[in-house]
């Protein structure tokens, strides 16, 4: 199953971020000043005046393997929940398996290892695959029977051992849209994981694909800052290095 991303919820919008702004001003919208929303937005990102981006935020619910789950739990200026296997038996086996893996040959030597059925072909998705489903029957079983000698919470919460790191587990993730912009431009990039580079760009897709475009400058003001900070990055990384290098810090 391939990871999925859905959007649930969404507040705010460009005019809001706008307001948020000019409240140190007057909040009061004259059609003038509801004009200037797009020019205030550029402005203010471009300025670094972030915190207005703060007032609108996006509400996602993510299907991912544990490896993207840690990924997204490492932004702290975020709210995430997620399914538990401590609190229930997660009886539907869903795991991720990596498309670039198929046609990768298993050598003979590595196949004799396999504690699963041999194929008469086997590639590493295949393999990975089989390991997956071994580790979830063994997960089944392990529950049952340590159950009546542990006591259920305990079977539960350490028969999880057997799942393995493609296990696909359901979180519930909240980012403003300054961490948002922050989470797109560590994730959404080269120097990321596949898997989390794929739900940052469905999450970008999903947010630019809101009726109505509520974030429409937003979202091209965080993408285009985001490419730009990407492309000028190894600039600065290497004129940093080069000036340390000659002493002139
Ligand atoms: C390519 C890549 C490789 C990575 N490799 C590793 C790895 O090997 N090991 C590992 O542990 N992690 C790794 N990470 C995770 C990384 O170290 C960050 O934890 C993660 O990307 C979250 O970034 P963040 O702190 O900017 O986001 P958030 O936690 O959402 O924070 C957002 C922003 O808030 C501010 N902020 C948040 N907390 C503080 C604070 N305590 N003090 C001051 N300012 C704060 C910062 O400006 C920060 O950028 C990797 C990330 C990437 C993208």
């Amino acid at each position: 199953m391939k990871n999925n991303v859905e959007l649930i919820g969404h507040y705010g919008s460009d005019e809001i971020i706008a307001l948020s702004a000019w409240t140190s001003t007057s909040r009061e919208l004259s059609p003038d000043k509801l004009e200037r929303v797009s020019k205030l937005l550029v402005h203010l990102w471009s300025q670094g005046h972030e915190t207005p981006f703060e007032k609108a935020s996006v509400h996602f619910l993510v299907n991912c393997d544990i490896a993207s789950h840690i990924h997204l739990l490492k932004h702290r200026m975020s709210s995430l929940n997620a399914e538990s296997a401590r609190y229930k038996e997660l009886k539907e086996d869903k795991f991720y398996l990596p498309n670039d893996w198929w046609d990768h040959k298993v050598t003979p030597d590595v196949k004799d290892d396999l504690y699963y059925p041999q194929e008469e072909y086997m590639d590493w998705f295949l393999a990975l695959e089989e390991y997956t489903k071994l580790g979830n029957k063994l997960y089944h079983k392990s529950l049952e029977q340590l159950t009546p000698v542990l006591g259920r919470k305990r079977a539960k919460e350490s028969a999880r051992f057997f799942k393995t790191y493609n296990s696909q587990i359901q979180a519930d993730v909240t980012f403003n849209l300054r961490s948002f912009a922050n989470f797109l431009r560590l994730r959404n990039s080269e120097h990321a994981q596949l898997e989390i580079r794929e739900i940052a760009q469905q999450m970008q897709d999903l947010v630019e694909a809101i009726d109505d475009k509520p974030f429409k400058t937003a979202m091209w003001v965080i993408t285009r800052a985001n490419e730009l900070w990407i492309k000028h990055q190894e600039e600065i990384s290497k004129q940093l290095i080069e000036e340390f290098k000659n002493g002139t810090n």
